[in-house]
C-alpha cells in the first residue's frame, strides 16, 4: 500500500466530459489521473456537432482548437417530403481528433488501454481501483457502461435512446458532388413521426452519417428509410455511389438524455458522476458534448473549491440544466396531454414551417422560449 500513487482525483473515462474535469482539476493545482480502456486517439461513434456555447465552457476560441473544424451557417431540414434551407449556427469536429486534443490539454497523467474493473474502498477512506490506483476523489466518465455509475450508483430508470453511425473517408470531390449545401453544412431527416432523426454531413473528405431514436428499438428501421433517402435524394442521392458499401455495417450504441432525477444520484462519498455516464444530454435534439463537458467542469470546480457536495446543486442551479429540466417536464407534461385526448396532428405545413424553424433554432442551441414552443408542438418528440 504504501508504494500504490494516491491521486487528489482518478476520473475514469478520457472523453470530452472526463478530460474537461481533468483540465479543470489540473488548473486547480490537483494531482489527477484519468484512466481509459483504450488508446486515443480513438473512434467514437458521434455525428461531430457542437453548438456555440461550447468554446466558452471549454475556455477556449474556435481558432485555437488544432483538428479538423467545419462552421455551418446554414442546416437543410426534410420533414414530410419538403426540404427547408434555414439560418443557424453550429461547427462540426471529428471526435477522433477532438477528444485527443481535450486529453491530451488538460496536461492530466493520463494511463490508456486500462479497462477499469474493481473499484472499492480502503480502510482510510480512500478509492481503490483495479488495486491499483488509489484517490480521494473518484469520478466517473467512463460514458454510458461506467463502472463508477454500475458500481456505486443506482441504475437509472430511463431508457437510452438508440443511434446508428458511420464516419467515412471518401474521394472529397464525389462528395462534393453530392452534397446538399456548402462543404460542413449538415442536412437532416426529420423523422415523420418525430421520434427521431437522421443525418448526412459532408466533413471535407469525410462523411459522418447515421440516425438517431428516442425509442432505442426504432432506429434500425429508420435507419433503413433514411439510408434509402440519402442514397435516392434528387436522383443522384447524397452518398458517394462508391463510398455505400461502408454503410452496410452500422455500428450502434445508446445514451441517456436528460431526466432531472439524475441529479439526486450523481455525486456520494467522494465519487460523482458527470457525462453520458449521468444521462445529461438534451432532451430534445440528444446533443451530449456540451452537457458532458459542462458537468465535468462543474464537478471539478466543487471538488477544487472544497465543496464537493455543491456539485449537484451547481447543476441543478445552471442555466443550461434549468433549462434541460423545463424542456423534461413540458415533453412529459405533453405526452400525458396527448395520451388522454388520443391526439394525432392534423397535416399542417405551417405546423411542419414552426417544427423544421425550432428544431433549427434548438440546433443552433439556441434556447426557449422557441424551444418552450417546440417542445408544446412536438409532444413525444426527442
Ligand atoms: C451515434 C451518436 C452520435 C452522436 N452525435 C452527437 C453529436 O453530433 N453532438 C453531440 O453533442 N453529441 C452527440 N452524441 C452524444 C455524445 O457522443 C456523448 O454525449 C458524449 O460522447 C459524452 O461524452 P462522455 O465524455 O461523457 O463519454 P464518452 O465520450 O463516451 O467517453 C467515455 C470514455 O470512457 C472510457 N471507458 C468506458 N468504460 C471504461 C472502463 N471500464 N475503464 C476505463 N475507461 C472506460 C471510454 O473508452 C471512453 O473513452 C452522439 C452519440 C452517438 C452514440
Amino acid at each position: 500500500m504504501a508504494t500504490m500513487p494516491t491521486y487528489d482525483a482518478v476520473i475514469v473515462g478520457g472523453g470530452p466530459a472526463g478530460s474537461t474535469c481533468a483540465h479543470a482539476l489540473v488548473k486547480a493545482g490537483l494531482n489527477t489521473l484519468v484512466v481509459d480502456s483504450v488508446r486515443f486517439p480513438r473512434v467514437k461513434l458521434c455525428a461531430g456537432w457542437i453548438s456555440p456555447p461550447i468554446w466558452d465552457v471549454l475556455e477556449l476560441l474556435p481558432g485555437d482548437y488544432t483538428g479538423g473544424l467545419w462552421p455551418w451557417r446554414r442546416v437543410h431540414i426534410h420533414f414530410h417530403g419538403k426540404r427547408y434551407t434555414v439560418k443557424s449556427k453550429g461547427y462540426f469536429i471529428r471526435r477522433y481528433e477532438f477528444d485527443e486534443f481535450l486529453l491530451r490539454r488538460s496536461k492530466a497523467r493520463v494511463v490508456e488501454d486500462h479497462h477499469v474493473r474493481q473499484i472499492e474502498k480502503d480502510a482510510d477512506g480512500y478509492w481503490l481501483i483495479d488495486g491499483q490506483f488509489r484517490t480521494r476523489y473518484l469520478i466517473g466518465a467512463g460514458g454510458s457502461h461506467c463502472p463508477v455509475a454500475r458500481a456505486l450508483f443506482p441504475k437509472p430508470e430511463n431508457d437510452p435512446c438508440g443511434t446508428q453511425e458511420k464516419e467515412f473517408e471518401g474521394d472529397p470531390q464525389e462528395i462534393a458532388a453530392c452534397r446538399i449545401g456548402a462543404d460542413g453544412e449538415p442536412q437532416v431527416l426529420l423523422h415523420d413521426d418525430l421520434g427521431g432523426y437522421s443525418w448526412n454531413i459532408p466533413k471535407g473528405s469525410w462523411m459522418n452519417i447515421g440516425s438517431g431514436t428516442k425509442i432505442a428499438r426504432a432506429v434500425v428501421p429508420a435507419w433503413n428509410e433514411a439510408r434509402t433517402f440519402f442514397e435516392g435524394n434528387g436522383g443522384t442521392g447524397n452518398i458517394p455511389v462508391a463510398s455505400r458499401p461502408a454503410l452496410d455495417k452500422m455500428k450502434g450504441h445508446g445514451y441517456r438524455v436528460f431526466e432531472p432525477e439524475c441529479l439526486d444520484h450523481c455525486q456520494h462519498d467522494g465519487a460523482f458522476l458527470i457525462g453520458d455516464a449521468l444521462g445529461v444530454a438534451q432532451p430534445l435534439t440528444g446533443e451530449g458534448i456540451l452537457p458532458a463537458v459542462l458537468s465535468g467542469k462543474l464537478c471539478a470546480a466543487a471538488i477544487a473549491e472544497g465543496a464537493p457536495e455543491s456539485y449537484p446543486r451547481r447543476m441543478t442551479d445552471h442555466p443550461l440544466f434549468r433549462e434541460y429540466r423545463l424542456l423534461h417536464n413540458l415533453l412529459v407534461w405533453e405526452q400525458k396531454r396527448a395520451g388522454v385526448r388520443n391526439e394525432n396532428p392534423r397535416p399542417s405545413r405551417f405546423r411542419d414551417w414552426l417544427v423544421v424553424q425550432g428544431f433549427a433554432w434548438l440546433f443552433g442551441a439556441k434556447r426557449v422560449p422557441l424551444g418552450w414552443l417546440l417542445a408544446r408542438l412536438l409532444g413525444n418528440s426527442i
